[in-house]
C-alpha cells in the first residue's frame, strides 16, 4: 500500500544535471529511465565528497536527538537502497559492493555507555530496531574487538556500500544509455529568459539549451546561482577526512563497526576481498570521519589522521596489521538545518537537489526519485511499509528548496511581506 505526493506537472524533455557526484548522476541515470534527455556537466566527476565517503547506510547510528526529520528522512532513503542497487548492477554489470551486515555500536567507557542507551531509547521511541548487547555477546558476534569496552548494541538495519563502486555504476549506465552523456566541463552559469532557466553555460561559454536545469554541484552549487536572487542556496562546505587501509580478510570485521570513544565518534567499514588489482584478496578498510568547519582544501592533517587511527584501533587493534593506503580530505555539502534541498525552485526550470551533508550516499536514490517526479510531473509512492507514512511524507516537505528564500518585499511598505 501506498501514499502519494503530488508533483509539479513540467513536461521536461531533456534535462542538464550540473555536477556528477553520487546525487547528480543517481537524478541523472533515474532521468534517463523515466525517458529524459540527459547531459551531466561535470570537470571532475566523483571526485568531490562522494570519493571520501565511506558509505554506510546508517539511518539509525546516524540519528540525532534533535532531528526527527532526518531520521525519518533516512529511513525512507535507506528503504530505497536495495531495489535501487539491483536495478543498477542489472543495468550496469557493475557491483555496488551493497553490504547487509548490520552494525554493532560499542562504548568505550561508562560515559559513553550512557550516551549509547540514550541512542538506543531515541531508537525505541521513533520505533526503529536496535538493542543492547553484553560485551561478551558482541565479541561473539565479532571476535576482533579490543580488549576494554563498556557497552555495545546492535542495529540490524544499518548497512554500507561502496561509494566508488556505485559512482562506477551510474557513470557506466549513463555512457551506456543512447540519451546520456556527461560531458567534462564546469558549468559557469545559468541562462533565464521569460522567467525560467532555459540553458546552462560551461567553462567554454557553451550554451546547454534545455528545458530543466538540477543543480546537484555539492557545496559548490551556491556561487552558480548567484544571478539568481529569487533561489537562495545556504550550502557551506564541511571538511570531513576518511582512511582507506587494506587488511587480510581474517583481520577484517564482519559488520560496520561504530563507536564512541570519550565521546567521540569512529567508525570502520569493511568491504568484501577484492577480486582483482594490487590489493586482490584483500579487504578494505574505511576509517572516519572527522568533522571540520573548513573549506575543501584537499589537506589531510596529520591530527585528524592520528585521532581516526587512535580511536578505531581501541576498537579493533588489528587494524595495526593493515596498510594504510589513503588519507582523503573532501568537504561534505551542508545546510543550516543539516537537511538538503530537494526538488523544484521558485524559479520554472531550475531544481536542486544538494545540501546531503553526511548522508548523502544513503539519500541518493531517494533524492533522484523525488527530482525526477518533480521534472516529470508524475506521482512520487511513499512505501508505507518502510516507516510512518505521515513522518516520512513532513521530513520529504523539509527538504523543500524554497524553505531559505525570504519572502518578498512589498516595494509600497516599510519591508513588510505580502
Ligand atoms: C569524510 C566523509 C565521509 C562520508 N561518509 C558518508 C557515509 O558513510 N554515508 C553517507 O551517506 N554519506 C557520507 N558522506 C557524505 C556524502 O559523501 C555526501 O553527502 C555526498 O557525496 C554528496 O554528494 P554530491 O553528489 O551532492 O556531492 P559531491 O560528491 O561533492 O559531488 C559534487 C560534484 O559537483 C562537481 N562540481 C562542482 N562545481 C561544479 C561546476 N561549477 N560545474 C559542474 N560540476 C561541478 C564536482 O566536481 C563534484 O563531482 C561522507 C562525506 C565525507 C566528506
Amino acid at each position: 500500500m501506498t501514499v502519494r505526493l503530488p508533483a509539479l506537472p513540467t513536461g521536461v524533455r531533456d534535462l542538464v544535471v550540473v555536477g556528477g557526484g553520487i546525487i547528480g548522476l543517481a537524478v541523472a541515470w533515474r532521468a534517463l529511465g523515466a525517458g529524459l534527455s540527459v547531459t551531466v556537466l561535470d570537470p571532475d566527476p566523483g571526485d568531490g565528497s562522494t570519493h571520501a565517503a565511506a558509505g554506510m547506510i546508517a539511518p539509525a547510528t546516524e540519528a540525532e536527538f534533535t532531528e526527527d526529520a532526518a531520521l525519518h528522512l533516512h529511513l525512507a532513503g535507506a528503504a530505497r537502497w536495495l531495489p535501487f542497487a539491483a536495478d543498477l548492477e542489472a543495468a550496469s554489470g557493475v557491483s555496488v559492493g551493497l553490504r547487509e551486515s548490520g552494525t554493532l555500536t560499542l562504548a568505550y567507557d561508562d560515559t559513553d555507555a550512557a550516551l549509547l542507551r540514550r541512542i538506543l531509547a531515541l531508537h525505541t521511541r521513533h520505533a526503529v530496531s536496535s538493542q543492547e548487547l553484553t560485551v561478551a555477546e558482541a565479541r561473539r558476534r565479532e571476535p576482533l574487538l579490543g580488549q576494554r569496552l563498556a557497552g555495545a548494541a546492535w542495529v540490524p538495519g544499518d548497512h554500507a556500500v561502496d561509494p566508488r563502486a556505485t559512482h562506477t555504476a551510474l557513470r557506466r549506465a549513463i555512457d551506456d544509455h543512447a540519451d546520456g552523456s556527461v560531458v567534462l566541463r564546469a558549468a559557469v552559469g545559468l541562462e533565464q529568459r521569460g522567467g525560467r532557466v532555459v540553458a546552462a553555460v560551461d567553462e567554454t561559454h557553451h550554451r546547454h539549451r534545455t528545458d530543466a536545469v538540477v543543480v546537484a554541484a555539492g557545496w559548490a552549487s551556491a556561487p552558480l546561482l548567484t544571478d539568481i536572487p529569487d533561489v537562495a542556496v545556504p550550502v557551506r562546505p564541511v571538511k570531513g577526512q576518511t582512511l582507506r587501509l587494506q587488511a587480510d580478510p581474517d583481520l577484517a570485521p564482519r559488520h560496520v563497526v561504530r563507536g564512541l570513544v570519550q565521546g567521540r565518534p569512529v567508525y570502520v567499514v569493511s568491504r568484501a576481498p577484492a577480486t582483482d588489482g594490487p590489493w586482490k584478496g584483500h579487504c578494505e578498510l574505511v576509517i572516519g570521519a572527522t568533522t571540520e568547519e573548513n573549506p575543501d582544501d584537499r589537506r589531510a592533517l596529520a591530527g585528524g589522521v592520528y585521532a581516526l587511527l587512535r580511536d578505531a584501533r581501541v576498537l579493533l587493534p588489528a587494524i595495526d596489521e593493515a596498510a594504510l593506503i589513503e588519507a582523503t580530505p573532501r568537504a561534505r555539502p551542508c545546510t543550516p538545518d543539516n537537511l538538503p534541498l530537494v526538488g523544484p525552485t521558485h524559479v520554472a526550470g531550475l531544481h536542486l537537489a544538494t545540501g546531503h551533508h553526511r548522508n548523502g550516499i544513503l539519500l541518493a536514490p531517494l533524492t533522484a526519485d523525488v527530482v525526477v517526479a518533480g521534472l516529470t510531473g508524475s506521482w512520487f509512492d511513499v512505501d508505507i511499509s518502510s516507516g510512518d507514512p505521515s513522518a516520512t511524507l513532513a521530513a520529504l516537505r523539509a527538504t523543500d528548496p524554497r524553505r531559505f528564500t525570504p519572502p518578498a518585499t512589498d516595494p509600497r511598505t516599510d519591508g513588510g511581506t505580502r
